[in-house]
């Protein structure tokens, strides 16, 4: 096994002797692949051999992408799909069906809190919202019900870093698989399954991308869960979509595999949120430098947070570093996100963001260039106050997502955006 910065530029791809030589990942354009006989083509639809069969359901450019993010994880397959959304819509509908519930983390992606709040229930799953920083409200809101456990490693937008160990402990305690999404620490920063996780969910659209170029997502399975104790029908009983195959039990050697290949043959093959192939391939081109880029986003990152907190024109700030718990989760550095609440709270702060000048004022994070944000009048506006407090989005609240420019170049341009709020 390489170690991670070579895992990131070899994993997945070896150029084939005698075929094209290309040295880059080839991207392969195609909706359809030919069958060589009947009989390979009703082998492939009946499982018996796996192989190509149409974009919808894998293409081998995002079979690369698979292979790689699933070395880098330390896991046993990944799916990739259309967006980081999807990826985590598919995560909960792979294991959960009406009647069941989740039990969450309360502060995560505006997206996935939109998802969990209102648009999951709408389909009759119910997701219990707890505060994460107390692993006991996850076991306080587990019941016969609950399928999954699901967290981000750093929550977003407040930035707080959860025991993922001790919140993995409650789940598998209580039979359930931890799932986490990890788009903020990236596996060259933090690795959930190394801490307990079972599945990891990546929006690829971020730091893996890299570049602020493609929108991708990512399933991560570490194969380590037992889906066979009846807790999860889905993947335990037969399945009539699917000759009546029990994913947990009919596996053979492809067992450690069930979750994530009932989720291409499931949801991807029937609900069809598949990656275009050119975006894999440029997510692909990203993860290549991961390694040297999240070095300079957390070097950037912390030099930033530690520049803000002896302002005395910022009433705190937040980063993940500054967490005792990092030396446990973040040893190699806590990436590029920073929060902090200027002094004068609404107007001070849409003052600071339109004073910007390298800051790009926009909403995503992870891009090479610094961006800025404002949480509660844009990404987390459709929350109540309630639920925006519950969150930890304070209305002075201003979210950098510090890129990787020269420091110099960062820090004066905080300097006189602060001076002009
Ligand atoms: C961006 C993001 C998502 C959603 O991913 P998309 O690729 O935009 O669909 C989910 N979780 C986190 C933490 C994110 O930052």
């Amino acid at each position: 096994m390489s170690k991670l910065e070579t895992t990131c530029l070899h994993a997945g791809y070896e150029t084939v002797e005698g075929t094209t030589n290309s040295q880059a990942v080839p991207l392969y354009r195609t909706a359809a692949y030919r069958f060589n006989s009947t009989e390979h083509a009703a082998n492939l639809f009946g499982l018996k051999e796996l192989g190509n069969i149409y974009t919808r359901l894998m293409n081998p450019t995002t079979d690369i992408l698979e292979q790689r993010v699933a070395a880098l994880e330390g896991g046993a397959a990944a799916l990739g799909v259309a967006s980081g959304t999807s990826a985590i819509f598919y995560s909960i509908i792979n294991l959960a069906k009406s009647g069941d519930e989740i039990v969450s983390a309360n502060n995560l992606y505006g997206g996935t809190y939109t998802m969990f709040n209102d648009i999951l229930p709408g389909m009759g799953i119910t997701v219990r919202f707890v505060d994460p920083m107390d692993p006991k409200n996850f076991e306080a809101a587990i019941n016969e019900n609950t399928k999954a456990v699901f967290c981000e490693t750093i929550g977003n937008p407040a930035l707080e870093l959860v025991d993922l160990r001790a919140i993995a402990d409650i789940a598998h305690t209580n039979g359930l698989p931890l799932i986490v999404d990890s788009t903020f620490t990236t596996p060259v920063l933090l690795r959930p399954i190394e801490h307990g996780a079972d599945i990891v969910v990546h929006s690829l659209t971020k730091w893996m991308g890299g570049h602020g170029t493609a929108i991708g997502g990512i399933v991560v399975d570490s194969g380590k869960f037992d889906w066979t104790t009846g807790k999860h029908p889905l993947l335990s009983e037969p399945d009539p979509s699917y000759h009546d195959i029990r994913y947990a039990t009919d596996l053979g050697d492809l067992a450690p595999l069930a979750y994530i290949l009932r989720m291409r043959l499931v949801p991807l093959r029937n609900l069809g949120a598949a990656i275009a192939p050119d975006n894999s391939w440029m997510i692909l081109q990203g993860i290549e430098t991961l390694a040297l880029r999240m070095e300079r986003h957390s070097q950037n990152g912390l030099a930033a947070a530690e520049h803000l907190k002896k302002s005395d024109k910022v009433e705190w700030v937040k980063y993940a570093g500054f967490d005792e718990k990092a030396s446990t989760y973040l040893p190699d550095g806590a990436g590029g996100m920073l929060v902090f609440e200027i002094k004068g709270g609404e107007e001070a702060g849409r003052k600071f963001i339109e004073s910007l000048e390298l800051f790009s004022h926009l909403a995503n994070v992870g891009d090479t260039r610094s961006l800025a944000i404002h949480p509660a009048s844009t990404t987390h506006s459709q929350l109540t106050a309630e639920q925006q407090a519950a969150g930890g989005i304070t209305p002075g609240l201003i979210r950098l997502s510090i890129g990787i420019e020269n420091i110099d170049d960062i820090l004066a341009d905080i300097d006189q955006a602060l001076a002009k709020a």
